[in-house]
């Protein structure tokens, strides 16, 4: 290589800030609001349009049947692919292009995407649309940057992230969009914060825990069996037996924010008794009470050890407590995912955060689960992380908003790495 390959390339990005700037504001304004999917399809469509006008060859997938697809508001992904000058590997970056709703508290219109003090104001200007902006910029800028690139460069604006990701990387993932050979290192551009590389993200197990009693008149308790009071002993048992289990459990996942480096349980909801009408609470014994629960686990468990720990729990009320019996039901279930930090989209992002940056990257997981469980489990394609601009506190706040530096900054961390994958320089 020559004395250093990258100034180019860096120039060309700093070259294009306000193409960059100009191309987050189109996206944001789209008002992409997940449920109920609103805007799908034009904002797929801008996104297929500037990328089909660069040499890239686009498809549009529409996830018919997925859970929200309607004719009002179709479940529309756009994948557009480009392949090089010669064989080599595929380095795709995966966006969501749904937002969540826009809430209260917003001092500015969230859709209008106003750029002030150096940052660009709107819902999902952090999450995630400044950092599909910035890895369309980077590519672009590879692209021009003289070099006949080999292997292929792809990038997807996929939907219903938000909302579990089974209209979108779920519904492509199955149908092989996320597989080698098609592809080999997917960066998803999520905002973790220009300096760190998250490469995975707990589990979850949501599950319901149903108590059961029997109706009688609430003048006359003791002819029924009260639902809620089984529960209370379900919560007291939580309390004293399962929290303190949970917070000894340290992983060695470099999860963020440190606190959720053990495994975790939050009660979501508790429903029991009859529903009232008019204002009018019902005089009577609960006959059913349900609690929803929300589990979070680590790489060092497995979900059936999760979900037999509280099935234990249970067990041990139905033979101490009288008129006791429950029914656990799971409601939704993700592995936790962690990708090698030694692998060559990890270890090529690093390098180019050191480079762009000047600091070393930082290895993160997440709290919470995002596109990658698809990829890894349903792709089988392990070379995959989440790097994005953004400050992930940010998200789904009123007032979000994304750095323009950091936009710039990570476009060029976005085209450095991927010039070393494809190169098979990493
Ligand atoms: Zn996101």
């Amino acid at each position: 290589m020559t004395q250093d390959p990258w100034e180019n390339l860096f120039a060309m990005i700093d070259g294009r800030r306000d193409e960059l700037v100009d191309l987050a504001q189109a996206l944001i304004r789209f008002p992409t609001v997940n449920p109920p999917g609103e805007a799908y399809r034009p904002c797929a469509e801008f996104i297929g349009r500037r990328l089909s006008a660069r040499g890239f060859a686009v498809e549009y997938v529409h996830a018919a049947g997925t859970p929200g697809d309607s004719e009002r508001h179709p479940r529309i992904n756009v994948i557009a692919r480009r392949d090089g000058a010669a064989r080599g590997p595929c380095v795709h970056f995966n966006s969501h292009i749904d937002v969540v709703q826009t809430g209260a508290g917003w001092t500015l219109d969230p859709f209008a995407a106003i750029v002030k003090d150096g940052k660009i104001y709107g819902r999902g200007a952090c999450d995630m649309k400044g950092g599909l902006a910035a890895s369309i910029i980077a590519v672009e800028a590879l692209i021009d940057s003289g070099a006949s690139l080999p292997g292929t460069l792809e990038i997807s604006g996929t939907v219903d992230e938000e909302s579990g990701g089974y209209g979108g990387v779920h519904y492509l993932a199955e149908r092989g969009w996320f597989s080698p050979p098609r592809v080999d290192h997917v960066i998803i551009p999520e905002p973790l914060n220009v300096d760190r590389v998250c490469i995975g993200h707990r589990g979850v197990w949501w599950a319901e825990i149903e108590t059961h009693g029997r109706m009688a008149h609430g003048s006359m308790p003791f002819l029924g069996d009260c639902a809620v009071r089984h529960m209370n002993a379900v919560i007291d048992r939580l309390e004293r037996d399962l929290y303190p289990k949970l917070v000894a459990r340290r992983t060695s996942m470099p999860v963020v924010p440190s606190g959720a480096r053990h495994s975790t349980l939050n009660i979501n909801s508790i429903h029991g008794g009859q529903a009232e009408s008019l204002g009018h609470p019902a005089p009577c014994v609960p006959d059913s009470c349900r609690l929803v629960i929300d589990r979070r686990l680590l790489i060092e468990e497995n979900m059936d050890g999760v979900k037999s720990e509280v099935r234990e729990l249970l067990e041990q009320l139905v033979r101490e407590r009288e008129g006791f019996s429950y029914d656990l039901r799971d409601i939704f279930e993700v592995q936790p995912t962690m990708a090698d930090r030694n692998g060559p989209v990890a270890r090529s992002t690093a390098a180019a955060i050191r480079r762009v940056i000047g600091r070393e990257a930082e290895f993160v997981c997440s709290p919470g689960t995002y596109d990658q469980k698809h990829i890894d489990r349903i792709g089988k394609l392990r070379d995959c992380i989440a790097y994005g601009p953004g400050i992930l506190d940010l998200a789904h706040q009123p007032d979000e908003y994304v750095l323009i530096e950091d936009m710039v900054n990570s476009a060029k961390v976005m085209a450095m790495a991927a010039r070393s994958l494809l190169f098979g320089t990493a």
